[in-house]
């Protein structure tokens, strides 16, 4: 092929810094989280869909001669926020629980009042794959907007085969349509469906029917890379768990798993025992939890805007998993109930102010600790040669500011796979 024939590569110039994350294609564990990379005086080079250069902006001006730059005024070029936990497909905001629980109401007298996971799966039921499509896009505009580039979806909204297929049709279709790198993941097992509860038997027909149908069909039509288990008392046993983990790997899925986020259930370990790619929530993990954690390589996924948003003070034990050796991220848990924060900065700022990350280990978990969590860490989650170029341009002089301006949107401008995928009206200052 001509070199004629190649777009001319991009240079991002005249950043105050360039936050790299860079180093070895995997997830940063314990101590190794206290590097974001940062550096000054750098620009980074384009070519197509990948980072090819990071160096001296003078010379890589020599080096790439008819290049197109970028810009950066002085603010802050970080890998784009990798946000590897949501739950972003659903219908109906669920507002009205807010002031329930502020009065003190609990879980099970808001679901009896018609709240609750429940009402989010009636309302999606309802709902067509248009009307899901439509809002979705809304929302993931929104998540965009504060700067991450991949934003990991789940099902669970749906609890039957034809709801659950519906949800992941409509993540595949905004994958397809959206410039932002989207994961799609398989949460049949978010809850037992009110129809199954009446009876044990009931319960074991919908596990059956996850082991022997879902799972085979939604692995069939490739709609989902991950599979994810609720395990938490009242929901699914460690045993049920562990049976649909098993049959979803065995149907090729990579495997999540909500695990110890109201109790230790035990759901840290099984993630380890099973090879998860994550263990996610993690709030009440127990000692046996972190040294099984410790020995694999299970990313940690917290997510401490749940905790906020519930009013709760328990958050998860995150310097104990850090200085334990495991490698630990940050996500928005964004959905209706639990969690409606679009913000994976706001995230960060809680990392830093109730979970007591630095900066870096903070800035880490949600980047390349995030892209290792839906294993992606190959090419997604560093400013680096050969790694996609997925980037988020800030309005901040040092990276310190990012989680300081807490609840603010200091995203200028965000590009996947060399792409612009959002821009702000807002001109950097
Ligand atoms: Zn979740």
């Amino acid at each position: 092929m001509s070199e004629r024939l190649i777009e001319p590569p991009t240079l991002f110039v005249n950043a105050s810094q360039v936050v790299t994350c860079a180093g070895p294609a995997r997830a940063r564990r314990g101590s190794e989280m206290n590097d974001a990379g940062v550096r000054t005086g750098v620009g980074v080079a384009v070519a197509g869909s990948r980072i090819v250069a990071v160096d001296a902006v003078a010379s890589l001006r020599q080096h790439y001669k008819d290049a197109h730059e970028i810009d950066c005024r002085q603010g802050v070029l970080t890998p784009g926020l990798v946000d590897s936990h949501t739950h972003g497909i659903f219908g109906r905001p669920r507002f009205d629980e807010q002031e329930m629980r502020a009065a003190g109401l609990d879980y099970m007298e808001i679901a009896r009042r018609g709240g609750g996971i429940h009402s989010s799966v009636r309302d999606l039921r309802a709902q067509s794959e248009e009307s899901l499509l439509d809002l979705a896009r809304v929302r993931l505009r929104r998540l965009s907007s504060f700067g991450s580039t991949t934003v990991e979806l789940k099902s669970g909204y749906g609890l039957t085969l034809e709801d659950e297929l519906k949800t992941l049709r409509v993540i595949a279709q905004l994958s397809r349509e959206l410039p932002l790198r989207i994961v799609a993941t398989f949460l049949g097992a978010h809850e037992i469906p009110l129809e199954h509860r009446g009876s044990a038997a009931a319960r074991q027909t919908y596990v059956d029917s996850l082991i022997n149908e879902m799972i085979p069909a939604i692995s069939a039509r490739q709609l989902a890379r991950f599979a994810d288990v609720f395990c938490e008392t009242g929901v699914y046993t460690v045993d049920e768990s562990r049976a649909i983990l098993t049959a979803a790997r065995d149907a090729g899925l990579l495997l999540k798993l909500h695990a110890d986020e109201l109790t230790s259930s035990g759901g840290a370990e099984l993630a380890a025992s099973l090879g998860a790619t994550s263990a996610d929530h993690l709030a009440a993990i127990s000692d046996g939890g972190i040294a099984a954690l410790a020995h694999a390589s299970t990313v940690a996924t917290l997510l401490p805007g749940t905790m906020l948003f519930l009013g709760k003070t328990k958050h998860a034990p995150a310097r104990r998993l850090i200085e334990a050796g495991i490698a630990v991220a940050l996500a928005t848990d964004f959905n209706p109930g639990t969690s409606p924060t679009p913000n994976l900065p706001l995230v960060l700022t809680l990392g830093v102010s109730q979970l007591r990350l630095s900066v870096a280990e903070a800035v880490v978990a949600a980047t390349v600790n995030g892209a290792s969590a839906l294993a992606l860490a190959d090419h997604v989650g560093q400013i680096a040669p050969g790694f996609s170029a997925d980037l988020a341009l800030f309005d901040i002089g040092d990276i310190r500011e990012l989680p300081y301006w807490y609840g603010d949107n200091r995203c200028v401008a965000t590009y996947v796979r060399g792409k612009p995928c959002y821009t702000s009206d807002l001109a950097i200052t």
